[in-house]
């Protein structure tokens, strides 16, 4: 479609970060273009009625907080351990070489409110899965998680069979 040409030619690869043998999507040059950077944030805006959206920090932070606006919700940050100042949920997550932690604000969803999870690429689906638990325990309705981008190679997808996944371009 038109929109994920939009998004393709405006993803740039860069080979061997953050390590050797990694193929890094770069989505700078995306958030650069204000006509490609609008229809992203207009697409993910009119996916769902949610009350809040969820941004994993931090190029989550970049697409959800935009969507929200656009939305007419809420904006939550989902941050790396230690970043957020009041008391917290948190989850951790297996990586490549050791782990890492999560974070949501423990009083960041009235309960049952709908929510929308949002991050720029679904690499192994780790971050996204823990986003999940995370904001269910926090007592919201996860009501579907929203990619730019899919990585199929990397099946993020088989960790996410319980959630509605909606991605704008996989490759
Ligand atoms: P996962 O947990 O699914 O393996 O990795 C997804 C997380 O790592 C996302 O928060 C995403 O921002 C980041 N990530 C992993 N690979 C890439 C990539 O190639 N490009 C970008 N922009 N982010 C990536």
């Amino acid at each position: 479609t038109e929109l994920s040409s939009l998004i393709l030619d405006r993803i740039r690869d860069v080979p061997d970060y953050p390590q050797p043998g990694v193929l890094f999507k770069d989505i700078t040059p995306l958030l650069a273009d204000p006509v490609a950077f609008d229809a992203v944030i207009e697409e993910l805006a009119g996916l769902y009625e949610v009350d809040k959206i969820v941004g994993i920090e931090a190029r989550g932070f970049i697409l959800a907080a935009p969507t929200a606006v656009r939305a007419g919700a809420g904006f939550v940050p989902v941050r790396k351990k230690g970043k957020l100042p009041s008391e917290t949920l948190e989850a951790s997550y297996d990586l490549e070489y050791g782990s890492a932690t999560i974070e949501v604000h423990r009083d960041a969803f009235v309960p049952g409110e709908r929510v929308l999870i949002v991050d720029d690429v679904l690499a192994t689906g780790g971050t996204a899965r823990a986003a999940v638990e995370l904001v269910r325990r926090a007592g919201a309705d996860v009501v579907a998680v929203a990619v730019l981008m899919e990585l199929a190679f990397l099946k993020g997808r088989e960790r996410l069979t319980d959630v509605e996944l909606h991605t704008l371009v996989v490759v």
